[in-house]
């Protein structure tokens, strides 16, 4: 029996396509526990993710809600024939996969199912740089690009969602020869600047490269001319970048000055022209934006249905 005075517990899921981690708990400070498990098939991961959540309630008590915040492209519209499901995707067995269908068959709660990037950003909301904030944009750039946008107090969905990540970019082939790595547009800004177009460009992660390379200007110059994209179509407040590259220190300070520079002074706010150091800036969750993001999803969807 569910006491009414019992914190709740709520279970997250990020899901993303190397791994899944799973947490059960009420906050950042609060989680009671997590695992991790290997992106295989459908079938297989949200097997194993349904059996963590079962043995989790054995010992704690049930559920409130369950967030889930999935690498996509995806179904997040409830009113969608295809709500849940995982869209066309090159990640072989996924396409079509109806993994809220399979969550529902085995727990009776609110799931809240999203972006990971938007989970990341409702997450960055709730606990971290994005606190108080009505509209901001969370962009990661890891093994593939992505970015969430939360807009005038809510998550932005749009027709389907933000694929911040496949824009096309200025691409100067005398500077960098190299076609670009995305199945679908070949040098949009993840086939150019991706930690798959690091590694395939200079022949080792971006882990690997040496601050001083050549690659990290031409790195962030590539994400700058992103930023000044979005900046000029949304207007967001602050953008946060994550991610396994956009969270390397060195990175930080050349994007901010190419995205001013790019923008050249035509937005006319002290934010990017005094202080772009606290307009583009890294995670306040580092690494914990996503799975802390699936969390306040799904304190999100307990809400609603309150
Ligand atoms: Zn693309």
């Amino acid at each position: 029996m569910t006491n009414i005075n019992e914190p709740p517990l709520y279970g997250a899921i990020e899901g993303g396509g190397t791994k899944f981690v799973c947490a059960i708990g009420a906050g950042p400070n609060a989680i009671r526990a997590e695992a991790r498990f290997t992106t295989s098939t459908p079938e297989e991961t949200m097997g194993q993710v349904v059996k963590f959540f079962q043995q989790q309630e054995e010992k704690s008590g049930k559920l409130s809600a369950i967030g889930f915040a999935c690498f996509g492209p995806l179904d997040p519209n409830p009113a969608s024939p295809t709500y849940g499901r995982i869209l066309p995707t090159p990640k072989p067995g996924w396409t079509n996969a109806d993994v809220v269908g399979m969550l529902r068959r085995e727990f009776d709660v609110p799931i809240a199912f999203d972006t990971d990037v938007n989970g990341a950003a409702l997450g960055e909301w709730r606990w971290g740089k994005a606190q108080g904030l009505r509209t901001f944009i969370y962009l990661t750039v890891g093994t593939g690009v992505g970015g969430g946008a939360y807009v005038e107090g809510n998550l932005l969905h749009g027709l389907i969602h933000p694929e911040m990540g496949h824009i096309p970019l200025r691409h100067d082939l005398e500077k960098d020869p190299f076609e670009g790595a995305c199945p679908f547009h070949g040098d949009c800004f993840e086939g150019l600047a991706s930690g798959v177009a690091l590694e395939r460009r200079w022949g080792m992660r971006g882990s690997q490269l040496d601050p001083e390379h050549i690659a990290w200007d031409l790195e962030a110059g590539y994400i700058a001319q992103a930023l000044a994209s979005y900046t000029m179509t949304l207007s967001p407040q602050r953008i946060i970048v994550g991610g396994g590259v956009g969270s390397l220190g060195h990175l930080l300070p050349r994007v901010q000055n190419q995205t001013r520079e790019y923008i050249n002074g035509y937005i006319q706010s002290p934010a990017i022209l005094e202080n772009i150091e606290s307009y583009i800036v890294n995670p306040g969750l580092g690494n914990r934006s996503g799975v802390l993001g699936a969390l306040a999803l799904a304190a999100q969807a307990r809400g609603r249905q309150a």
